[in-house]
């Protein structure tokens, strides 16, 4: 057996162009073009590489992206007062502030200083409460882009065990909440789990987050199981790597992501569609 490879690259091209389509019949219908402001502090390479995406996912689809390069030296008054006035601003629907800051910066107060309303990354406390209530607004990327994979599989996910390896705010957190919504019966693991393998070998469904390249092994997968992989590692050789041994889970997976071309290119495309959701319902 081989497993079904979810191709999220596909999927968010797929995505990308309905969104770029309903850009342009607002313009026909004389409404504003939605505006995605990205905040970027500082030179971390990686950064530097996310934040050139999302600018060109925007120009893709016909929004307006306002660029801010601030240098690392920022303080965190002035990131506020930037913050501020985007929030004020009425052609900024989305304000992204990329992670991770320098070490002199209090990330948890700047994503609380951005307005519910424009907090299309989904980590304001408030966005965060309210998927935990069972009201999602402005839903966390990542996990909103998995569901969107898992969607495409067809599988009914009602009463799955699903287990989310990671318990970060970005990913594994708001995961798990995803995965309960959809009726899922939800375990999630982190640093201080005592027995990963057990936990992963009786999932029918495995997102793992961890950072770790190799952590989970393809014997552990359940037969037939999906398996989502977040993680992405750089290995010497500049290739790039999940955190599951791929080699070893696409034989016993029922469905599986690939690293990269999977998960990626989702929570890019999410971004915008939450972009464009925040212009549509939310800034009427
Ligand atoms: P993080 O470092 O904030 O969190 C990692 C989590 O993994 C922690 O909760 C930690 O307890 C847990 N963990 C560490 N070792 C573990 C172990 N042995 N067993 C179980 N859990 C363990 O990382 P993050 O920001 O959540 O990102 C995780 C990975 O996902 C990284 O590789 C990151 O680059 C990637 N990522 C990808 C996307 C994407 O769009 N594809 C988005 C965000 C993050």
């Amino acid at each position: 057996m081989t497993a079904h490879l979810i191709d999220g690259k596909a999927i968010a091209a797929n995505l990308r162009q309905q969104i770029a389509q309903q850009v342009v019949e607002r313009r026909q219908q004389g409404l504003r073009t939605p505006g995605l402001a990205v905040i970027l502090v500082g030179t971390d390479p990686a950064s530097q590489v996310y934040v050139s995406h999302k600018r060109k996912d925007c120009e893709e689809v016909g929004f307006i992206s306002q660029a801010f390069d601030l240098p690392s030296e920022t303080s965190q008054q002035a990131l506020t007062d930037l913050i501020d006035q985007l929030n004020e601003d009425a052609a900024v629907d989305g304000i992204l502030l990329q992670l991770p800051l320098p070490a002199h910066l209090d990330a948890s107060l700047l994503l609380e200083r951005i307005r519910p309303d424009k907090d299309v990354d989904g980590f304001h406390p408030y966005n965060v409460g309210r998927l935990a209530q069972r009201i999602p607004l402005l839903r966390p990327c990542t996990p909103k882009g998995i569901m969107a994979l898992l969607e495409s599989t067809g599988q009914d996910l009602y009463g799955m065990d699903a287990v989310v390896v990671g318990a970060s705010n970005i990913v594994g957190r708001p995961m798990a909440m995803e995965l309960l919504l959809a009726g899922c019966t939800v375990t999630v693991t982190h640093r201080f789990t005592k027995d990963l393998a057990e936990h992963v070998g009786r999932a029918d469904l495995v997102v793992v987050a961890a950072g770790k390249p190799g952590l989970v092994k393809g014997e552990w997968i359940k037969p037939g199981a999906i398996v989502i992989d977040v993680g992405i590692n750089r290995q010497e050789d500049g290739k790039l790597v999940g955190d599951v041994v791929y080699e070893t889970a696409l034989p016993r997976a029922g469905w599986i992501t690939p690293v990269p071309g999977g998960v990626g290119p989702m929570t890019r495309a999410c971004l915008l569609e939450n972009t464009l959701y925040a212009a549509q319902e939310l800034h009427k």
